[in-house]
This record gives structure tokens, sequence and C-alpha cells, in this order.
């Protein structure tokens, strides 16, 4: 960890890229901080200044052991680097990167680095169940073979997270008493969706926070200066930075959690709080897509919280679960869906993003769910994961934005966002917009779920039970006319019949259409 994996010629900021040049132990590591990547993208400043600070903080480590070059693009930076001299550089963690450093002939590409499950673990686990099965007849492929080879057959179901779970959880040993799950059970998930407590936040200790030095200084000016140059220009707010970017603060922000706050994470981690941004989350993601920490580690690091007591199991499990199970899924899933998966658009949906929403105006949004998450991407790059599928994403789906856009919105927008775990999160999970390949159902909802599982609709100007009128709740006006406007799709499916038969009870429906389509694009 360190040598970082978010590296990314094509769509990323920076390059933590560790490439080695010679061999044994005399190894030189090559470093290149692109600027046309910024010039790309307009990405969120505080995320642009973690990538920056993370590189310039291992650099400075690494001291002679390093070439650092500062370019314009990867290209010439390598070219200054090393001239035409061979060089080793892990798996890059996008399509655009991998094609990159393959048509480079100096370049040798070694296995990806920050994962629990190799690549042909997956492929001989997927190959079983995928529907084109090819991979198990022909051998198994590994996850580049995917990519390179186009779109895998349907996943038809069969691929399910919770199955692939079960497999890392045997195979690499986790929260397993001999061939059981420790505590009997597999899944705790319904020990993990509890309302928020009364109060304004968690009864937990704060999250780790770094100390910014004299290499964030510098970061902060460079990017002031490029700015003002007119050369790049930023979303959001470059606040304290807020995320590790050495391997020291990884390690902290990691004791940090499992000793203290780990024990809270399972209950409410479905829960929203308007003054508690952090809840009981890691925030380890940033540091996690660094390469700063390996899941080994953390998960490690769960279960002796469990074993030695200081951490219930559903709370243990839960993050071992989002760990091994979520993230090592979406990153098999993204090399085995191939390229073509981000062009995914089953609803049809083709609105643009509006300028409030990518101009990250939360002070325009009167809905206090969507203004409270939308101020916390501007202030942090960040939201936890409810914010993210049940209100910014939610909105951009019932209001039918293009996947594309989103997909793009949120991976210039937040701080752990890299283009390998935002396609399956966003056009899968989020949008839904691969229709049904990687989750069983669309993720939607209205005011109600909001209101149960937040405090948000408290101080809110609209009410989450009304769907029309002058008080109506934009999420459930918008849930409504969603099922409406997809009613031929959704009415046969097994998880969203009864939701689109709710349809015929509404006697409002004319109404709510009447007004839906009068909405807008304008702030709700
Ligand atoms: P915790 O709640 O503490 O969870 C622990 C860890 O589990 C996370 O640090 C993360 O590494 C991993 N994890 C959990 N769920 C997922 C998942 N679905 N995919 C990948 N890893 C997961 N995660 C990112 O790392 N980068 C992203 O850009 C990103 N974009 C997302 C966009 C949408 C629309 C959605 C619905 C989810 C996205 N996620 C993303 C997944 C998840 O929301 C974040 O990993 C999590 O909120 C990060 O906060 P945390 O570290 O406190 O996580």
């Amino acid at each position: 960890p360190g040598s970082g994996t978010g590296t990314d010629p094509g769509t990323d900021p920076g390059t933590g890229t560790g490439t080695g040049t010679g061999t044994g132990t005399g190894t030189e590591i090559v470093m290149i901080e692109s600027r046309s990547v910024f010039r790309r993208r307009r990405f969120h400043r505080a995320k642009a200044h973690l990538v920056l600070s993370a590189m310039r903080h291992r650099a400075a480590e690494l001291g002679d052991r390093v070439r650092y070059v500062r370019a314009e693009t990867y290209r010439e930076g390598l070219a200054r680097a090393v001239g035409d001299a061979p060089v080793t550089v892990h798996h890059p963690t996008s399509h655009a990167a991998l094609r990159f450093v393959r048509s480079l002939e100096q370049v040798t590409v070694l296995p990806a680095r920050g994962f629990l499950v190799p690549a042909e673990d997956f492929a001989a686990w997927a190959g079983e169940r995928d529907g084109d099965g090819s991979s198990a007849r022909t051998g198994a492929p590994t996850t580049e073979r995917a990519g390179a080879d186009g779109d895998r057959g349907r996943a038809g179901g069969r691929l399910r997270m919770e199955d692939f779970y079960r497999a890392v959880r045997r195979r690499h040993r986790l929260l397993m008493d001999g061939d059981e799950p420790a505590g009997g059970r597999w899944n705790l998930d319904r020990e993990n969706r509890e309302p928020p407590p009364r109060g304004e936040a968690l009864p937990v200790p704060p999250p780790y926070r770094p100390r910014e030095d004299a290499i964030d200084e510098e970061v902060r000016r460079d990017l002031d200066r490029w700015e003002a140059e007119g050369a790049v220009s930023f979303t959001g707010r470059d606040g304290p930075r807020l995320f590790p970017a050495t391997r020291a603060e990884a390690r902290r922000a990691l004791r940090r959690f499992t000793g203290e706050r780990l024990g809270s994470f399972g209950p409410w981690e479905d829960a929203v709080l308007a003054g508690d941004w952090a809840m009981s989350h890691s925030l380890l993601s940033p540091a996690l897509n660094l390469g700063l920490l390996d899941p080994a580690e953390c998960v490690a690091a769960a279960e002796d919280a469990y074993r030695t007591g200081s951490a219930p199991l559903n709370s243990a499990e839960g993050f071992v679960r989002q760990i091994a199970g979520w993230r090592e899924y979406m990153w098999h899933l993204y090399w085995w869906f191939g390229d073509g998966y981000r062009r995914a658009n089953a609803l049809g949906h083709r609105e643009p993003l509006p300028r409030w929403f990518d101009e990250l105006d939360a002070g325009a949004v009167t809905a206090r769910c969507l203004s409270t998450a939308l101020a916390g991407v501007r202030d942090r790059g960040w939201t936890h994961h409810i914010p993210r599928l049940m209100i910014l994403g939610n909105w951009a789906l019932l209001h039918g934005w293009h996947p594309r856009a989103v997909t793009d919105w949120f991976h210039r927008s937040f701080a752990d966002g890299y283009d390998w775990v935002m396609l399956p999160n966003v056009v899968g999970m989020s949008q839904y917009a691969d229709g049904g390949r990687l989750t069983t159902k669309p993720y939607l909802c209205g005011g109600a779920y909001i209101n149960r599982m937040s405090d948000l609709c408290g101080g809110c100007a609209y009410r989450p039970d009304r769907r029309t009128g002058e008080r109506a709740c934009p999420f459930t006006a918008g849930y409504w006319a969603f099922l409406d406007r997809h009613r031929e799709r959704l009415a046969h499916h097994p998880r969203m019949a009864r939701s689109v038969n709710g349809l015929d009870r509404l006697r409002d429906l004319p109404e709510l259409r009447r007004k839906e389509e009068a909405r807008g694009d304008g702030p709700p």
C-alpha cells in the first residue's frame, strides 16, 4: 500500500502508479502528475487536493527512489522520466488506463493490487454462473480479458453478491468458526437497518481527522494558481483535508474507526441525521481507493474487534460485508461486464443534469434532504452510502437524468470516485441503467423511506406523505410519476409489481401527472 491503485490516465487526476524501472533492489519508482486530466473533467477541488497531496506525500517518503514528473500528459511524463526503458505497472483501475498502458511496448502490466480476490478466482466463480458460460468452458479468463472481449453475457440474476460474499468469507477465512459463519448466520442485515436515534448526532467519538502540513499548503497554492490562470476549474470547496494522504494517516484512521466507532456501525448503517454527516461510517473509501490501506488489514481489524469483544457481530459483519463483499464485487464486475457497460441505458433516460445540481448549489434547493446531501458533496466531496443512493442517485433516477451524465457527476464530485467503482455503483446500482444485471430491482423511494430513515423531513417545507398540493414532497410525487412512466416495464417485475399496482389506488394521479410534467428541471 502506498504506491497507489488509483491510476487512470484517461479519467482521473494524478497517478500513484508506482511504475518501476530497472530490476532488483535498486528499483526506481516513476510518478507522473498530469495536468491535462484536470482540464478534461471538472473535478471537486477537495478530490484534486487529496490525490495530489497523497502523491506528493508519497514522493517525499520515497526521496531519491522516485522520479516525480509534472507533465501535460502521462505519455509525455513517461518519456521524460524513462525514455523508452522498460517499466512495470500494477494493473490500472480503468479500462482507458489499461488500454493506455497496454499500448506502450515498454510496459509490463502486473496483477492488480488493493483487492482480496484475484482476477482468476473471480473469473472461476463467475464463469460457472454467468449466462454465456464461456469462461467456464474456455478456462478462467483474467478479468482483463473480460474487459477486452467486450460485454459478458447477461448475469441473469445468477451473479449474486450474497453468494460471492459467502465464497470470499470461506476462502479467506473471514469471521468463520470452522466451516460456519461466526454466530451461525451469514447475513445480519435485518439488525442493521435501524432508523436514527433521537438527538442531533450519534453518541460516538468523531472520525479521525488528519493534520495538514506544508505539502497540503503547496497543493492548495498550486490549485489556486491553476484556477487563476484559467487553465482548470473545479467544483466544491477545498476545506481542511478530511481523508488520509499517507499510509501512517490511513492506519490511524483505521485504528480510530475499529477501536472507537465500529461498535455502532451496524445498526445505523442506513440512517441519516442532518447534524451528523459521518454517522458511524468509516470514511476509509478514499484511503482504500488510493492504495493507502489494504482491504485485508481492514477486515482483519474488524474481526479482531469482534473477537476481543469491542464490537458486536452485526457491526463487524456489516463492515466486512462492505469491504469483502460489495467492494470486491464491484471491482470484479467492472471488468467482467466490460467497457460497453458504461453505455447501458435500459430505461432510456436522456435528461441532462440541471445546472444547480452540477454546480452543487445546495442553497437553491428547498427540499431539506436533497439540500443537505448536496451541501455535503459541496463541502466535503463525500456523503455516506444512503445519501448517495437514496437521495442524490434516487433524485436523478426519478427524473430520468442520463445515466452517463450522472456517472460523470459522481465521478467528478466524490473524493473516492474512480471509474471502476462508479460504473457498477451508478450505472448498475443507482440508475438501474443495466436493466437489472447488478441489482434485482431499481433503488428508488419516495419521502416515506427518507422520513423513516432520517430526521430530514422534520424541518422541511414539504410533507413526505403528500403527493400533490402545495406541500407535496417532490420525492413522493417523483416516485409515483416514475412508476407511472415505467409502468409497462415494471408491472411484471417480481419485486416492483406491488408498487406499480399501487398506482391504481391513486385518485389524484391525473393531477400528479400534470404537476410533474409542468415541474421543469429547477431545484425542488
Ligand atoms: P463504509 O460505510 O464505512 O463502508 C466500508 C467500505 O466498504 C467503504 O470504505 C468502501 O470501500 C466499501 N464499500 C461499501 N459499499 C461499497 C460499494 N457499493 N462499492 C464499493 N465499495 C463499497 N464507493 C467508493 O469507494 N467510491 C465511489 O466513488 C462510490 N460511489 C458511489 C456512488 C453511488 C451512487 C453509490 C450508491 C455508492 C457509491 N460508493 C462508492 C459506495 C459507498 O457508498 C462508499 O464506498 C461509502 O459510502 C464510502 O464511505 P465509507 O468509507 O465511510 O464507507
